[in-house]
């Protein structure tokens, strides 16, 4: 259950300090009255801390928006190497581990995932908003990697925390469609192959095991092209909601190793102007 709290301006009540570096019990709107269960995927968490002291902290939370398939992940895992104190929520890598681990959870949206269709929106609502709620609980910066995806996600985010940055990466179709098409795994472990860029020693072997590789179903080329059909009806739009909001920030381009220093400067730059803004 989330609270419906207000809609507010971004300095919410005396309690910020200013828009980014807030108490965590002010950035996490209404905490004590969010209810989610990911205790099924998360008791067997031991590395993740669970301190749950609310904390003076200039906590942000970043999110990527990008078309399926577009560099959200490699582009996220490079930003972690920089900037280590954000902590990753991919929502594609969660729902993945719960399909793996059959819970109830993963169940309920492998179906929609194997058809190239968005998981229900309370099913990521409830999924996503447990993790945001914890990190922001320990003080933690997020970075939120695949949403929201739909405006009833974003409205929903923006009741329970502030999103201070987004990153928009905006790759043409045809460079997607060829990338995804060269995308093959291992089931059993979730080794990910690209016959472009890290080709298995052995064609459609692993090269660990020698099984046989598959493409995963929702990378199949008919669901590809579904999934960016839904990404323009459902999550194009987001990209106008946050630029009223003044947090958005459109990286074009078709290399990660190109878009990714531009995506450094912008981050390098608004993290500094918030810590002069601190002082
Ligand atoms: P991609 O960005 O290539 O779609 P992801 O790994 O981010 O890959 O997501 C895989 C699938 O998980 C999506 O196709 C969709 O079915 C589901 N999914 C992930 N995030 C969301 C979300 N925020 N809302 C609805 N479905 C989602």
């Amino acid at each position: 259950m989330i609270q419906v709290i207000t809609p507010t301006a971004r300095n919410i009540g005396a309690l910020f300090v200013n828009r980014h570096c807030v108490s965590s019990t002010s950035l996490c709107r209404g905490l004590a009255t969010l209810e989610y269960n990911t205790h099924d995927l998360h008791d067997d968490d031991s590395h993740r801390n669970h301190n749950t002291t609310a904390n003076q902290h200039c906590a942000h939370s970043l999110l990527i928006l990008g078309k399926p398939g577009g560099g959200k992940g490699t582009i996220s895992g490079k930003i972690l190497a920089d900037f280590p104190q954000f902590r990753h929520v991919s929502t594609g890598d969660e729902l993945r581990q719960h399909v793996r681990k059959q819970t109830q959870l993963g169940m309920e949206a492998k179906r929609f995932m194997d058809e190239g269709c968005l998981v229900p929106d309370n099913i990521m609502i409830r999924m996503v908003m447990g993790d945001a709620v914890e990190a922001i609980k320990n003080g933690q910066s997020l970075l939120l990697d695949g949403f929201p995806r739909t405006m009833e996600q974003a409205v929903a985010l923006d009741k329970s925390l502030d999103v201070d940055m987004v990153i928009n990466l905006c790759i043409p179709n045809e460079t997607i469609i060829e990338r995804i098409s060269d995308r093959w795994i291992h089931p059993a472990s979730g080794r990910v192959y690209n016959y472009s860029y890290r080709p298995p020693k052995v064609v459609g072997k692993d090269d660990e095991t020698g099984e046989p590789l598959v493409q995963r179903e929702d990378d199949k080329p008919e669901n590809v092209m579904k999934r960016l059909q839904k990404y323009e009806q459902a999550t194009a739009p987001l990209v106008k909601y946050y630029e009223e909001k003044g947090v958005i920030q459109t990286f074009s381009g078709t290399m990660s190793d190109v878009i990714y220093p531009e995506v450094k400067k912008w981050l390098d730059n608004q993290l500094a102007e918030d810590a002069a803004a601190t002082v």
